[in-house]
């Protein structure tokens, strides 16, 4: 293609509401362009690179055994309400109407339609395993949309389904998954991590998060110094911490009948219990002492010790208790009296709003209670498992870091098979639930993070097989007949033999053609100049940008 022209709308100044590295360059290398708050369009060069994407991603899905297949984005109401995600979903979801009043979403993942659609053709044991996927524009009404393409409203993603008959079939179905994961990030030039991942609103038993390391990324990580996976142990204390605050919403007292336990009352509330707080119960110098920590995380006994100066064998574990937070505590009139009880909370859970209170007796709760307005306490710091610097359980270092979840694969049992009634015949000739994988790749939030992962000042360097062109010829002066004639037949031979071939060919000074191309980071690059007439052109990769004499000969073998 001929820069003359080409739709590459590029900004020399950097947008003022795009705050990374990624946001900043595909909206002034004319890659994307915003259309309203979190909805991008993506334009010739983007769009280029997001086919990319998906041709890798295709190719790894199907070399894994599973079939594309496209589902609408407008998804009917009725199977979320069977599955009680159009409540829990809650704003986040974009919600319409049709001329008859019928309520539909726009897909923000699809376990449900894809379950609808399985229902009604898969009958036999014999059909399964059964495992189809789509690329398709996913809708989410994100609280805080930003980063660009990183956390937009409108995204692409692929998810994919698999359908087993067996809970230990739906395990090998996810490991063919996780390998295939594997490759695709490989294959994207990743530098990232696998950790054991928060189930979320998909629920389920167990999953793992691909995340892509990145300064910029929202969520951290932990892993050990040489391994892909700290822990394997669902229980290890390795989690994406993902961004988890929330708006206050108002102190609400909740009957909760013949609810005690952590779970009895998360189950109740249709909250993930993970998200509830749990408290530990215990003695200091005689004086009762609750310590409040999230419900996904242990407790470090040690760092526990070191604060509060008891020894270690003098603390009492009592997890488990059926307390979510500060029950009664001062301002609160639950069936709990903590008035005169030590209260220490782990620092991270006054990040976390809208917990559940209550003491540990069914009846009510409390919901959307919040740290500083509605309970008090000590803050005591790292009172949790691991931090920076700390061993794993191997001896093994582990490291904190900050990373963009690109990828998330789930093992969902048959949570939805359930809901949906959905159920096929065994060899018995019984009807059965499906056991269930979903499998889902940000298509456009991985461009974000491979260009966080490959810039620098002057703009982004694409991989070339990722790149949307992967030879740029540039005529320096497009004045100069022997440059002009000199790089049309370069950029028309390098074509020929099956190249992905910009010439810059436009009337503008050469400094803005340099620019653009440094911008653009297409990987190789040919300059046309002064000696064209001697046969002599310049070649440099978008890496090293150091420029090479070479002629037309050396320059196109370099190449090719
Ligand atoms: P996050 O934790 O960042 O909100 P998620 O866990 O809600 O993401 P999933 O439901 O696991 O996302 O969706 C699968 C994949 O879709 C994610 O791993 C991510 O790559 C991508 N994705 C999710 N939300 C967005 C978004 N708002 N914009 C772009 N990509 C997204
Ligand atoms: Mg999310
Ligand atoms: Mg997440
Ligand atoms: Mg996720």
């Amino acid at each position: 293609m001929k820069l003359s022209k080409y739709y590459m709308p590029t900004l020399r100044e950097v947008p003022s509401d795009a705050e990374i590295a990624s946001h900043q360059l595909l909206l002034r290398a004319g890659m994307i362009r915003k259309s309203a708050t979190g909805i991008y369009t993506y334009l010739p060069l983007g769009y280029r690179v997001i086919k990319k994407i998906e041709a890798i991603v295709r190719e790894e899905m199907d070399r894994a055994g599973s079939m594309e297949i496209l589902m609408s984005a407008l998804q009917p109401k009725e199977i979320w309400e069977q599955s009680g995600r159009w409540a829990v979903y809650g704003p986040e979801m974009f919600k319409l109407k049709d001329r008859n009043q019928r309520e539909f979403c726009l897909g923000p993942t699809a376990e449900e339609y894809f379950t609808s659609l399985v229902k009604d053709e898969v009958r036999s044991y014999k059909q399964l395993p059964l495992n189809i996927y789509q690329i398709q524009t996913k809708y989410r009404d994100e609280k805080r949309p930003r980063f660009g393409l990183n956390r937009a409203r409108e995204f692409s993603m692929k998810d994919a389904y698999s359908f087993d008959t067996d809970a230990q079939s739906m395990v090998e179905a996810y490991m063919v998954m996780y390998k295939a994961y594997e490759r695709i990030f490989d294959r994207l030039g990743l530098d990232y991590r696998i950790v054991l991942g928060d189930s979320g609103a998909m629920g389920g038993s167990s999953s793992h998060e691909f995340i892509a390391l990145s300064e910029t990324g929202e969520g951290v990580i932990c892993f050990t110094k040489d391994g892909k996976i700290a822990y394997t142990d669902e229980k290890a204390p390795v989690h994406y911490q993902g961004p988890q605050e929330e708006e206050a919403k108002d102190l609400e007292k909740v009957p909760t009948p013949g609810a005690s336990t952590i779970e009895e009352v998360a189950k109740f509330l249709n909250l993930d219990p993970k998200r509830c707080a749990k408290a530990v119960d215990l003695l200091i110098d005689g004086e009762a002492c609750i310590v409040f920590i999230p419900g996904d995380r242990e407790l470090n006994l040690t760092k526990l010790a070191a604060y509060t100066q008891v020894p270690e064998h003098a603390i009492e574990k009592m997890d488990d208790q059926a307390i979510l937070a500060c029950g009664s505590y001062p301002g609160f009139t639950g069936p709990m009296d903590l008035k005169d009880t030590r209260v220490i909370l782990d620092q991270s859970l006054t990040k976390i709003n809208n917990l559940v209170v209550g003491g540990n007796q069914e009846g009510y709760h409390y919901i959307n209670a919040c740290y500083g307005r509605d309970f008090d306490g000590e803050i005591a710091p790292d009172l949790l498992m691991v931090q920076e610097g700390d061993l794993a359980e191997d001896g093994q270092e582990l490291l904190f870091r900050r990373g963009i979840e690109v990828g998330n694969i789930f093992q969902l049992g048959t949570k939805y098979s359930t809901a949906l009634n959905a159920t096929y015949l065994d060899e018995n000739g019984k009807e059965q639930y499906f056991y269930m994988g979903s499998y889902g790749v940000g298509i456009t939030r991985s461009v974000t993070a491979i260009v966080e992962q490959n810039h620098d000042d002057a703009g982004i360097i694409w991989p070339i097989h990722l790149a949307p062109y992967q030879v740029i010829v540039t005529i320096v002066q497009s004045k100069d007949q022997d440059q002009v004639a000199l790089g049309e037949k370069i950029y028309q031979d390098l074509q020929d033999k099956g190249l992905d071939v910009l010439l810059d060919d436009r009337n503008e000074r050469p400094g803005v053609k340099f620019n653009d191309r440094d911008l653009i980071g297409i990987p190789l690059r040919i300059t046309v100049g002064k000696k064209a007439s001697q046969g002599i052109v310049e070649y440099s990769t978008r890496k090293d940008m150091v420029n090479q004499d070479l002629s037309v000969d050396q320059a196109m073998e370099e190449v090719l």
